[in-house]
């Protein structure tokens, strides 16, 4: 029996790895709810949020329903990740299994553990557009800035093939077993994405021929509030509901019957940054999870009223909190959200760019450790950013991508009687102004900025 060891991968469209397994004789498989991420990190708050554990969980559903029509059994198991791989190997005679080898310290852990097994192993490379063994230059040579990087990788031409569609296995007696959230410990949640494969499908569709959004989406993406604002495919990405190679072939199909410009180009160019810090990841490895990061040195304050303040979205600052709390609410945050509120935790309050990302971690449902943990370095000026000490303005950073402060109505209704043209700039009112609003309670500047 082959088992196959769902990560990343929770789909069947464009799957070679399943494809090889299946091709070898009869596969189940399997999904571990890995003990660890119900427990609290380092830094005091759990591992993964309710958020991300209930959109993994509909997600699996979904998955569960997909490998039903291939006749794939789907186990479930919550618990330490080592016990259930032995256990599982001796009750269902397990002779081989495959996985994606992904880059990222708990699956390595994973892997060492399997390698102790005696079984074979498969792997197969899915998660970047362009496969390591695709790139002009070795991973070690792998360009320190992003465009160098880009415009090497735009020069080739990558084949976005697909793998072939599944064909059904012979049925086998094993019957898919999936926990139900109570004994997961896992509470539903609503989803600001519909989660799983066939929502992520759909989504794709829509998105690109349905509404025709990919023609705007360059204007629109650095929006904040409307769901259309940007494409939304990051979830499925990190989760796997989605494959990239799907995505771009679905956008050369519109480029093709449609429209092919700037904006359709830029969806790629975003693709790109993906890759690129996949690749990143792949290059310097356990060195990324470094308090310096990519950079010589660090220097960072640890201040708890600092840390309570942003995580809970009452810094004072409208456009931070705004976001804060979005994160919180919604597990979503946008890419100039997530820009602004990191700049702001690294460069302005000068904290420790590791809890700003375990926060992340824990909420985001589009978490993804290698674009994760990169996008924080870069931020904090740790990574593979050649403007190390660039900070945002977090008036006119508001003011320009929420015109008519929508997006704080939406998230800090508190201040909804504040005029449209002064709800950026609260950090700055004066006493009598904040009363006359009636914002007092609103929090105070946790720290004032120094003008120069
Ligand atoms: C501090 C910080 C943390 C981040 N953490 C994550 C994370 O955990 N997971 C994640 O997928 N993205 C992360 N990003 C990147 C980016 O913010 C999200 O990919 C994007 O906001 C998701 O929304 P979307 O799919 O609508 O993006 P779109 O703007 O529609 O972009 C299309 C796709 O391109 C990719 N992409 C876009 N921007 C980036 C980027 N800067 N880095 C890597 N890939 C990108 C994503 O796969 C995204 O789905 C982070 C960015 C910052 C600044």
């Amino acid at each position: 029996m082959n088992l196959y060891l769902f990560q990343n991968d929770l789909r069947i469209h464009d799957h070679p790895l399943l494809k090889k397994a299946m091709d070898q004789g009869p596969v189940i498989g399997l999904f571990v709810f890995d003990a660890i991420w119900f427990k609290d990190n380092q830094f005091g708050f759990q591992k993964k949020s309710n958020h991300w554990l209930s959109f993994i969980y509909d997600t699996l559903l979904d998955l569960n329903k997909q490998l039903h029509t291939l006749n794939i059994p789907l186990l479930a198991k919550k618990g330490n990740f080592n016990d259930i791989i032995k256990t599982l190997i001796s009750d269902y005679s397990i002779d081989s299994i495959y996985y994606e080898k992904l880059p990222g310290d708990e699956e390595r852990k994973r892997y060492d553990f399997i390698s102790t097994l005696n079984i074979p192993t498969y792997h197969e490379e899915m998660k970047p557009l362009c496969k390591s063994h695709l790139l002009p230059f070795s991973i070690q040579n792998l360009p320190f800035v992003f465009t160098q990087f880009r415009h090497q990788i735009e020069r080739l031409y990558v084949d976005f093939k697909e793998s072939e569609p599944l064909v059904p296995q012979s049925k086998i007696t094993i019957e898919s077993d999936i926990p139900n959230l109570n004994d997961l410990n896992i509470l539903q949640t609503t989803h600001y994405i519909k989660p799983g494969e066939s929502e992520g499908l759909k989504h794709l569709s829509q998105y690109l021929f349905s509404h025709q959004l990919a023609k705007t989406y360059k204007d629109t993406r650095n929006g904040m509030l409307d769901f259309n604002d940007s494409t939304k495919f990051s979830a499925y990405l990190s989760i796997g509901a989605l494959s990239v190679r799907r995505i771009m072939n679905e956008v050369k199909k519109y480029e093709l019957n449609y429209v092919k410009n700037d904006s359709t180009y830029w969806i790629y160019f975003e693709l790109l940054w993906r890759d690129y810090f996949y690749f990143v990841h792949k290059k310097y490895d356990n060195r990324i999870f470094n308090q310096e990061g990519l950079a010589q040195y660090h220097h960072t304050s640890h201040n708890p009223h600092y840390i309570t303040a942003w995580k809970e979205g009452k810094t004072g600052y409208p456009l931070i909190d705004a976001n804060m709390r979005q994160l919180v609410q919604t597990g979503y945050m946008s890419n100039r959200g997530r820009q602004n509120v990191a700049n702001f935790f690294t460069k302005f309050l000068n904290q420790d760019w590791r809890i700003g990302a375990a926060l992340f971690e824990a909420y985001l449902i589009d978490y993804d450790v290698s674009s994760n943990t990169l996008n924080w370095l870069y931020n904090a000026g740790l990574g593979n950013d050649p403007r190390e000490n660039r900070m945002f303005n977090y008036i006119t950073q508001g003011e320009r991508n929420d015109k008519n402060c929508k997006y704080l109505d939406a998230f800090l209704p508190e201040l909804k009687k504040v005029p449209i043209h002064l709800k950026y700039k609260i950090s700055e009112l004066l006493e009598q102004e904040r009363v006359s609003y009636g914002i007092q309670n609103y929090p105070r500047p946790i720290k004032k900025v120094t003008k120069s």
